[in-house]
């Protein structure tokens, strides 16, 4: 157990809270009163405070303007059954945080500051949580480089912030998938595993042009062969096949190690499916589908935590799903709902109390 932070405090004179109205509200759109900002300087991490959400005062010349040294996180906070607030495994997203740190040449964030921090922001925050199904709070944890100069060159200083938007329902209907064979996310020994913003930059190119063609999104595959399948958008991928819940696994270090992925797999395990974690190819899920066993396809994340996908594109191979009738995703997206809005046991102790 790590002492709570000491935290210097400004607290807005009036809360916005008053002019909004939670229910349904589109996600990323609004923030709470309060950020956190820190500043790293000289190796060390200094001017840690909780103050008012307020706009930044940045230079042109800002380092991470010009060189992209930004990475980012995705959390939620629910309101549990005992109106308290709770925080989905954010020790995951703090490990991968520093992961993504790490591969962008940018200083670890202390585990005290990055979660003493969160917690008491959204404490601080906490009535901007929406008491409401499928509703919560996100939590916006990023770093980036803020050196004053041009020059390619690891920024000698960063800013560290958290801020926070409250969350209705991210998709909330079945979504129609292309899968992609042009255009690459990640390749092996990039930057696919990190959570750097540039990787949203360059993957929106592809999206606009599956849009195009009446898709919501695309299922990115590996950049050589565009043969196996790695994730889509922001979430990973898991298909139902027979008894089997398949899923790519993350050793090529061209996915993001997703925790809904992860939470969701161990649902799946706890609901009697065998797990496997391997390459998928394209190939394998045609005949799957052609086979009739192929019976369910779904993405995880953090903003949409299970999305349905009723339509899967290949070239000119449609795939599509009845996903009325599904059984799998629905049961995990309730358990996963259940247990974050304390109407089900947190026994894998999931559920952190801001
Ligand atoms: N893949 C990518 C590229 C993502 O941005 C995200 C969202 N963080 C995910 C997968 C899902 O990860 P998580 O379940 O941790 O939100």
């Amino acid at each position: 157990m790590i002492a709570t932070m000491d935290i210097a405090t400004t607290k807005v004179e009036r809360s916005k809270l008053q002019d909004l109205n939670l229910e349904n509200i589109p996600f990323g759109k609004y923030f709470s009163d309060h950020m956190l900002e820190a500043d790293y300087e000289n190796g060390e991490w200094k001017n840690i405070e909780i103050k008012p959400y307020q706009p930044l005062l940045l230079s042109p010349s800002l380092a991470a303007l010009h060189y992209g040294q930004a990475i980012f996180e995705g959390i939620k906070a629910y309101k549990g059954a005992d109106g308290e607030a709770y925080i989905f495994r954010p020790q995951d997203n703090f490990r991968r945080f520093n992961v993504s740190a790490e591969r962008m040449q940018m200083p670890q964030v202390p585990e005290e500051l990055f979660m003493d921090g969160m917690k008491q922001l959204v404490e601080l925050d906490s009535k901007w949580i929406p008491d409401m199904e499928d509703h919560s709070l996100y939590i916006r944890p990023f770093m980036f480089s803020s050196d004053e100069m041009i020059g390619v060159r690891p920024s000698e200083k960063y800013k560290f912030i958290i801020i926070l938007s409250p969350s209705g329902p991210y998709y909330n209907a079945p979504i129609r998938i292309y899968v992609e064979e042009q255009y690459v996310r990640a390749v092996p020994g990039g930057v696919g595993y990190a959570k750097a913003a540039g990787n949203y930059g360059s993957s929106m190119y592809a999206t606009a042009q599956a849009k195009k063609k009446g898709y919501d999104q695309v299922l990115w595959t590996d950049a050589f062969e565009h043969k196996y399948v790695q994730e889509i958008g922001t979430m990973n991928v898991i298909f139902i096949i027979g008894n089997k819940a398949i899923t790519p696994d993350l050793g090529s270090g061209t996915i993001l190690a997703g925790v809904t992925r992860d939470s969701a797999l161990t649902l799946l395990k706890e609901a009697g499916f065998t797990i496997e974690e391997r390459d998928l190819s394209i190939d394998e899920i045609i005949e799957a589908y052609k086979a009739g066993i192929l019976y369910e396809v779904f993405g995880t994340g953090t903003a949409a935590t299970i999305t349905y996908i009723k339509e899967l594109r290949y070239k000119d191979f449609v795939m599509h799903f009845d996903t009325d009738k599904w059984k799998t995703a629905p049961t995990v997206k309730k358990w996963l709902t259940d247990i974050r809005e304390g109407r089900r046991e947190d026994k894998y102790g999931w559920m952190v109390k801001a």
